[in-house]
């Protein structure tokens, strides 16, 4: 075994005592983001997981509140000390965009608080590339412009190195002997050369499309399944699902979709989204367009999962570059 593994394995073993672990593992031949009980499970190649790490950080559903009597509950996002392992450059962008979408969120601001981010990447951070990413300028500076506490980069000759984004973060390399590391100081979600051009670039092409054949040939094969949504890592739209009765009353906040039927619907049914081509032009325009315009953010990371799981192959990698040719 190479002595970056050891050494890898060594810190994980330490902290699964301390903490709940999730981290990328092979279930079968999928790489997917679980829970860990073996520190030997964990999956270091790097590649892109299957699922997102917003299945910890916003729970499919969530109780908002229990109203039994005059008694009222709420749990507020509780969240036991939980480290997420491995987390890739694209997936600490995702999660930036979160944070910055929930900053007033109290449920995810206090589960938030409860998970330390250890990212890692099978070279070095700024390489991304490889996760073949379709729409980003590759800034050397990435790592200035993401949430996470630890980073750990297998660089040259398999050889570790270390950073540290947080006083959380510094601690937890220190108390496990690391001492060679660097400090990153958080320098703004956008970097200093201004928002990506390449993603940017987009926002007026897409705004202005839907009278493109695209959303068209869109329109014939989507099943507005929604399963590109579900495990897009930047996707958070949320509905409210209200139970109520004489005595008592509970609100769950559960994930939703804008493939789904009733995500428009308003009183007396009338609904925005009312074919599949407004449907899929509303997912797209809120990642390219909207997003952007709001965060000086992309919407969208670049990470591919929504091809990987689309049951019909709508491929967002050739869907960006038909909509990048528009003049
Ligand atoms: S996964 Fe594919 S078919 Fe399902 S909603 Fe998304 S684009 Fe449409
Ligand atoms: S590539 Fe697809 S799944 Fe990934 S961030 Fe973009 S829209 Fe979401």
């Amino acid at each position: 075994m190479l002595k970056s593994d050891v050494i890898l394995q060594r810190l994980a073993e330490t902290w699964l005592k301390d903490y709940f672990i999730y981290a990328p593992t092979k279930s079968g031949s999928v790489l997917r983001i679980q829970e860990i009980q073996d520190f030997r499970a964990i999956d270091w190649s790097g590649s892109m997981p299957a699922n997102s790490w917003k299945e910890i950080i916003i729970p499919a559903r969530e109780r908002i509140f229990d109203i039994t009597g005059d008694k009222l509950q709420t749990t507020a996002g509780q969240q036991p000390l939980t480290l997420c392992l491995g987390v890739n450059v694209l997936d600490l962008k995702a999660l930036m965009l979160l944070d910055l979408v929930f900053s007033n969120d109290v449920y995810y601001q206090n589960r938030r608080a409860n998970l330390l981010i250890v990212g890692y990447s099978s070279d070095w951070p700024h390489d991304y590339q490889k996760l073949k990413v379709f729409s980003h300028n590759f800034e050397a500076d990435v790592l200035e412009h993401v949430p996470f506490d630890v980073f750990i980069a297998r660089i040259k000759n398999n050889k570790l190195k270390f950073y540290s984004g947080s006083e959380k973060g510094r601690k937890l390399l220190e108390t496990n002997g690391i001492k060679d590391f660097t400090n990153i100081k958080f320098a703004g979600a956008v970097a200093e050369s201004g928002p990506d051009k390449r993603m940017m670039g987009l926002q007026t092409k897409l705004e202005n499309s839907l009278k493109h054949s695209l959303w068209s040939t869109l329109d014939d094969i989507c099943l507005a399944c929604g399963k590109c949504s579900n495990v897009c890592p930047t996707c958070f739209c949320f509905d409210f699902v209200d139970k109520i009765d004489p005595n008592d009353a509970r609100r769950d906040r559960v994930r939703s979709s804008c493939f789904y039927n009733d995500f428009s619907k308003l009183a007396g049914g009338f609904k925005e989204l009312a074919t599949i081509k407004k449907k899929i032009f509303f997912w797209y325009e809120h990642k390219f367009v909207r997003i952007p315009h709001q965060y000086n953010l992309p919407g969208c990371v670049s990470c591919g999962r929504c091809s990987k799981v689309c049951p019909v192959g709508i491929d967002i990698f050739k869907n960006i570059a038909k909509l990048s040719k528009i003049k």
